[in-house]
């Protein structure tokens, strides 16, 4: 146990003086778009869309997310996505989705990722319904490592769901969508997330902090077993008055080990929040329900993954559904310069 969290001290220490390097240095204007086949959709978003792109010079295939400025300008969220980028172009590890390259023109931004070829994990469960606790746990093993490393960075992901899970070609997740994330010391007040996933804390409009990737995972959590999330209604205010009730109903095949992890995780008051306590992530990474689970082995990608997903070749993305193509319009004047000058 001692060799085992002086390892993962060590680990961290290293992992924070690289990522602040790179915080402090960021990288910019790394290609340009004529450096890019675009060959398919992947998944769109409120100001752009998700691209599966080859690289015309090496031939390898990436996912390029192009937002549009003048969108998200007028969504006001020009401070999140220069988060993302700043975040995505600092962080290593090895369930985080990477950014190779990144770059503007007059219309648009461009972060270039490297292609999850699996699809969403939000598919997979959809089709099978629900994932055995095992299944459900060798995901959940690799979520906790991820914020592990990310809050010891002082990173908040603030956008877990299984749609932001991608699938890689051994079966292990890959956190994608940093669009919220965020570089926090002690609170924030910002309302964002999707309603499902949404902490108690963050609806009441009281400043929060990292807890609030710790109650996300326990949505996850309970929806990867279950099949559905643990507060559900047709529209968010019926979800909303279910996650500040702190009432959480169990169907009859979950485990007592994981409705234990459930309630400490999806726990209202604050002071009893597992991940949140003096112990850590410790007291997640030591439950019951994590038992079996070898972290280092998880970390090293050594353990045989429960489900591999097709795949017929670089650049397949049968896993993904199908969007309606548009073409990329480049403005002919540089739109917002002064907005995304650090882009
Ligand atoms: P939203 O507005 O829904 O949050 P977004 O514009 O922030 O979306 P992302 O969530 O980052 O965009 O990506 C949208 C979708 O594109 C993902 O759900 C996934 O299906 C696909 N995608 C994103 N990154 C990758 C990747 N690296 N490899 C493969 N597919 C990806």
């Amino acid at each position: 146990m001692s060799s085992s969290s002086t390892y993962v001290k060590e680990f961290l220490a290293r992992a924070k003086e690289d990522f602040l390097y790179r915080w402090e240095h960021p990288s910019q204007n790394t290609a340009s778009l004529d450096q890019f086949e675009l060959l398919k959709t992947l998944g769109t978003g409120s100001f752009g869309r998700v691209v599966l792109v080859r690289h015309r010079e090496s031939g390898s295939h990436y996912a390029m997310k192009i937002l549009n400025k003048q969108k998200v300008v007028k969504l006001k969220q020009v401070e999140h996505i220069l988060n993302e980028k700043r975040i995505l172009q600092a962080i290593d590890f090895p369930f985080l989705v990477k950014l190779q390259f990144s770059f503007k023109d007059n219309s648009n931004l461009y972060l270039v990722m490297e292609y999850v070829s699996g699809g969403e994990m939000f598919s997979h469960l959809r089709r099978v319904g629900k994932f055995t606790e095992p299944h459900a746990c060798f995901y959940a093993a690799q979520v906790v490592l991820a914020f592990q490393y990310l809050h010891s960075l002082d990173l908040v992901h603030r956008d877990l769901k299984p749609e932001n899970l991608l699938i890689d070609q051994q079966g292990y997740l890959q956190v994608t969508d940093f669009g919220f994330a965020k570089r926090v010391r002690g609170r924030t007040w910002t309302l964002c997330g999707t309603p499902e996933y949404l902490a108690p804390e963050i609806i009441l409009s009281k400043g929060y902090n990292k807890a609030v990737d710790w109650w996300a995972l326990g949505v996850l959590t309970y929806e990867m077993a279950v099949g559905f999330p643990p507060f559900y209604g047709q529209e968010p205010i019926q979800i909303y008055e279910k996650i500040v009730s702190g009432r959480v109903r169990f169907p009859s095949h979950v485990s007592s080990d994981l409705k234990d992890l459930l309630r400490s995780l999806l726990q209202v008051d604050l002071t009893k929040r597992f991940g949140n306590l003096r112990n850590g992530v410790g007291d997640i990474k030591n439950h019951k329900w994590f038992a079996t689970t070898n972290w280092i082995a998880i970390y090293e990608k050594k353990v045989e993954a429960p489900f591999i997903p097709k795949f017929a070749g670089p650049g397949d993305a049968s896993n993904f559904d199908n969007y309606e193509e548009e073409e990329i319009r480049i403005s002919i004047n540089e739109k917002c310069a002064k907005e995304f000058s650090e882009f």
